[in-house]
């Protein structure tokens, strides 16, 4: 065999980025990306490094993206597939320019049933497929990133995922790929039959050459990779040579899986298709540790298990610490380590007569694991996920803040020699003194090991340190007959090391095979073969020293540094998935990476930086910093549903504090005329039907322009009387048995729609309560006080002027202070000013105060369900209600009380699974977001609603959701205590309904 040269990856190339950028432009049909914040976007994956991209390419078709390919090895420059971008090994990041696929090229091209295949373009993501594939058929392998993995993603790495157990890996599921090489030979291929492999010869060219090439690679080497390809299910390391051998057959396709976008680019896949026994269980064993754990698994296996995963003490006590799954983590036998195995079958008597065969067998054992088996579904998706968080919640230890880190992430054993391996390398970990924080969970029906590992990555000793052990463990996997990466692949962090597994005779073989196809290195160079080192390219490194900036909010959960929260994300994507929860409404309606949370994100780390490298120079000036965080709803969907918290409403509301900090002039009008609405409100109040003639008269699109309003809104009426007026007028009603509350009179409920106080009150009333307002409490108080305007502070916070906000929400903690003295609940109806009070005001002015004031702050439902849950509610026997949750009440305690008290009076209660109506305060007014804000609503709800029989009540506590709902449907939407009030005795109100 010749020996390989090939040109470093570390070669710049050599045209000019700003001809390769215009050539690009004029010959692809599709988005052209060498602006700064595209690059900072694209710089990392889900693993330890970063590098900047030269520029990012989004083909709108498959063509496109063939000719992008064609620009770029006409300017000789390296280029990198990408798909989710969650790569954990360093195959996501390059000095290239990226294809990203997964905007446009994620068609289902076609479906066989019979066959049970279908053709998928590269950038669909898995949960779409599945969920677009005819009757019960599904992709077999599921990564835990199914929600935003995609198929060309997929393929690169050889994903596995805990179903990979039955199915196998994506080389088992993959029947012919179509690919394309640097050089533009297009081509399908698959196993190669002897006369197929004839025909391709006799044609000759570029394809019968790669064909040649590798038939003679694979036959010279046949006898090695008989000798060190581990006979493992996970063996995902290096190239697949063992599907080329004499013997094999000759299946490129397979081939190709696994090869991380080092050899060819994939424009479309033919894929395998199983289908799922519907009925499961869930047995799950618990340990006194791994090693025990590992060692019970050869007994397992013959039972068939569906999956067979595993996690450990420290993942528990991780969530624990992190408040989730805590009623799952109380139903976990005990132990220190457990397995959980999944039995499926077709026959719900069958799966439950195997769960007991598996756990009569297990306590035969000695020592006996400690069993419980689940049936009810709902019970087993809360028990896994304890194990489906165990990447994101493993990523930062949270009891010391620590970080954790990929590197030695997924290596696989035999299953038989897993617990000998383990009881080594557990004491490797002891030795480097890693064991406090080092997570181990994974895929032990597959010999697969998953970890976390408290590297230090930010000094030279730490690197050093971080080697060595990268070094030791490689060795220790390899002399139990184990794969470097059983899942997540070579990339950067194990590159290096193939050397161990494999010995240079084979790593020379897959360098021969990267020149067949690659004579110029430049797919995806650097990765797998001819390797970065495992230690350069560090997105930290031991010159990191990112900008510590002052902020006006406190991030107590950050160590008190914004920095720490802007590299909470971990890049696992989750904000990349199309349905399902809130996060991320920009991202879903524009399948940009600058608007997803990750995007976002990574922008602000790159500004915080500081490097001389990094794409962003300009820190809080920065213009891309603004423009990808302006299409931020500030929905607070991160804060709850992205599995390490990313914050990006307060970040958006610090970055924008700082932005236009000196130079309020250059603030967007509509963070006066929306961000000061409270104030204008209080000027508007007492002349409102004047106001109201003139905003909806002729000169209301000037009164739109000036304010930065877009000119499709209707400005929201001011009524009258204001609410607290009418309060104040009517005064107390009812016996008031159960004591007092405090209802607080946010902006949008005094001024714009006092019903629903009004309807509040009553219900209050109705249950028991006496309803106070501030400014009354404050007066009778010691402490004086009077009837001063109040606010929470809202829409200053949105709209990032934090000094107003913290003084306007200062005067009114002190003012809700004597209410809290005397134990008043404070009862809000709008979720977004409830959620300053719990969720924005500890951050932005902790303190005792502020402490005191967030625990006392309620919602309506959660106050009725915790204060009166003997109190029957009005009738409302078989209504049809939808429920459209406002996202910061999703965010910050979620709609339960709500929808228990709805079903409590009879109601019939769907809380769609909407997301974020769109609006979302100013956001939806502004102008540059009126189509942005339409398509998040008609994800989903506006066409709900417009579905809804007339009969069907349409429940929305956010004023924004019910004028989102009012401005684009017929229907009208009504805060809870509205509806609930249609069942009291009738009050005459001064307002419409
Ligand atoms: S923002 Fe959250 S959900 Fe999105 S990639 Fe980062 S960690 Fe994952
Ligand atoms: S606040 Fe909402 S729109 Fe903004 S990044 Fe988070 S989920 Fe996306």
């Amino acid at each position: 065999m010749a020996t390989v040269d090939l040109p470093s990856p570390r070669t710049r190339p050599a045209a000019p980025e700003e001809a390769l950028a215009r050539d690009l432009t004029a010959r692809v049909d599709g988005e052209i990306r060498f602006d700064a914040g595209s690059r900072a976007a694209y710089a990392v994956d889900a693993s330890n490094y970063r590098q900047v991209p030269i520029g990012v390419v989004v083909p709108r078709t498959i063509d496109a993206g063939v000719e992008a390919l064609a620009v770029c090895r006409e300017h000789d420059v390296p280029v990198l597939s990408r798909g989710g971008g969650t790569s954990l090994a360093g195959q996501c990041c390059n000095v290239a320019v990226v294809i990203d696929w997964s905007k446009y090229c994620t068609r289902l091209v076609s479906v066989d049933p019979d066959a049970r295949t279908c053709v998928v373009e590269p950038g669909i993501k898995l949960d779409d497929l599945n969920a677009a594939l005819p009757g019960r058929l599904i992709y077999g392998p599921k990564p835990a990133t199914h929600v935003s993995c995609t198929l060309g993603g997929m393929i690169g790495n050889n994903s596995c995922g805990s179903t990979a157990q039955v199915f196998g890996k994506v080389a088992d599921n993959v029947r012919r790929l179509e690919v394309l090489t640097y050089d533009g030979l297009r081509m399908w291929v698959g196993p190669t039959s002897e006369e197929e492999y004839a025909a391709i010869q006799a044609e000759g060219g570029r394809r019968a050459e790669i064909y040649r090439g590798l038939r003679a690679i694979a036959s010279d080497h046949a006898a090695l990779v008989a000798e060190r390809f581990p006979d493992i299910p996970r063996r995902v390391s290096g190239y697949n040579l063992d599907d080329l051998v004499p013997g094999s057959a000759f299946d490129l396709a397979r081939a190709l899986v696994g090869s991380e976008s080092t050899l060819v680019t994939v424009l479309h896949a033919e894929l395998d298709l199983v289908t799922e026994a519907a009925e499961t269980a869930l047995v799950v064993l618990g340990f006194d540790d791994v090693v025990a754990a590992a060692r019970c698994v050869p007994a397992i296996l013959p039972h068939a298990p569906h999956f067979l995963e595993s996690i450990d003490r420290v993942i528990v006590e991780f969530e624990r610490a992190k408040g989730v799954h805590q009623r799952a983590m109380g139903a976990l036998p005990e132990g220190h380590s457990w397995l959980m195995v999944q039995i499926r079958d077709d026959d719900a008597d069958r799966v439950a007569e195997r769960a007991r065969a598996l756990a009569d067998e297990l306590a035969g054992l000695e020592p006996a694991p400690r069993v419980l088996t689940v049936t009810d579904p709902a019970e087993q998706a809360e028990l896994f996920g304890i194990r489906e968080s165990a990447l994101a919640v493993s990523a930062r230890d949270p009891r010391t803040g620590q970080d954790n880190y990929e590197g030695w992430e997924d290596a696989a054993l035999p299953t038989d020699r897993l617990a000998d391996y383990l009881a080594d390398w557990t004491a490797l970990v002891e030795e480097y003194g890693f064991t406090q924080g080092t997570a181990i969970y994974g895929h032990f029906g597959h010999g697969c090991i998953h970890t976390r590992i408290p590297f230090d990555l930010n000094t030279p000793a730490g690197i050093a340190e971080y080697r060595s052990f990268m070094e030791r463990s490689a060795d220790l996997c390899v002399a139990y007959g184990g794969s470097l990466s059983g899942e997540h692949g070579d990339g950067q962090s194990r590159g290096e090391l193939l050397e161990r597994m494999y010995g240079p005779e084979l790593v020379r073989a897959f360098e021969s095979v990267k020149a067949l196809f690659d004579p110029r290195n430049r797919m995806n160079p650097g990765k797998v073969v001819h390797p970065y080192r495992l230690d350069e390219n560090l997105q930290v490194g031991a010159d990191y020293a990112p900008e510590q900036p002052a902020t006006a909010f406190t991030y107590p959960s950050d160590d008190g540094r914004f920095t720490r929260a802007a590299e909470r994300c971990i890049g696992v994507g989750r904000c990349r998935r199309t349905d399902g929860d809130v996060m991320c409404p920009s991202y879903r309606v524009t399948g940009e990476e600058h608007h997803s949370t990750r995007g976002r994100a990574r922008l602000l780390w790159e500004m915080l930086r500081g490097h001389a490298d990094s794409p962003i120079r300009d820190g809080w000036r920065s213009t891309e910093v603004r423009d990808a965080l302006d299409l931020c709803l500030a929905c607070k969907g991160c804060l709850s549903d992205c599995p390490v918290n990313v914050d990006m409403a307060t970040y958006k509301a610090e970055f924008l504090h700082h932005h236009y900090a000196r130079r309020p002039w250059r603030r967007p009008r509509s963070h006066l005329s929306m961000g000061w609405l409270p104030a204008l409100a209080r000027f508007a109040a007492p002349v409102a039907p004047l106001v109201n003639r003139v905003t909806s008269s002729r000169l209301s699109g000037l009164l739109k322009r000036a304010g930065g309003i877009d000119p499709r809104r209707a400005i929201p009426t001011f009524a009258t009387p204001r609410f607290s007026h009418w309060y104040r007028a009517r005064g107390p009603q009812g016996s008031g048995e159960r004591g007092e509350v405090l209802l607080w009179p946010d902006t949008f409920t005094e001024f714009l729609h006092p019903r629903a106080g009004a309807d509040a009150v009553r219900v209050l009333e109705a249950a028991g309560f006496t309803v106070r307002l501030p400014g009354d409490v404050a007066q009778r108080s010691s402490t004086g006080g009077g009837r001063r305007e109040l606010c929470c502070g809202l829409t200053w916070v949105t709209t990032g002027q934090l000094d107003v906000a913290a003084r306007v929400l200062g005067r009114t903690l002190d003012a809700l202070a004597p209410a809290v003295a005397d134990g008043m609940p404070i009862v809000g109806l709008e979720p977004s000013c409830t959620a300053v009070f719990t969720d924005d005001a500890p951050n932005l002015l902790p303190g005792p105060r502020t402490d005191a004031v967030a625990a006392a702050t309620t919602t309506l439902g959660r106050l009725l369900a915790e204060r009166a849950p003997d109190w029957t509610p009005p009738d409302l026997t078989g209504r049809e209600v939808i429920v459209q949750q406002h996202c910061h009440q999703h965010a910050t305690g979620g709609y339960g009380a709500e929808a228990g008290l709805l079903q409590r009076a009879g109601a019939q209660v769907e809380v769609l699974d909407s997301g974020c109506c769109g609006l979302a305060g100013n956001f939806g007014f502004e102008q540059g977001h009126y189509e942005v804000s339409v398509a998040c609503g008609e994800h989903v709800l506006l066409p709900r609603v417009r579905a809804a029989s007339p009969d069907t009540a349409v429940v929305a506590d956010g004023f924004s959701c019910r004028t989102q709902i009012d401005q684009l449907t017929p229907r009208r939407g009504d805060h809870l205590a509205s509806l609930l009030a249609e069942g009291l005795p009738p009050e005459p109100l001064p307002w419409p309904m």
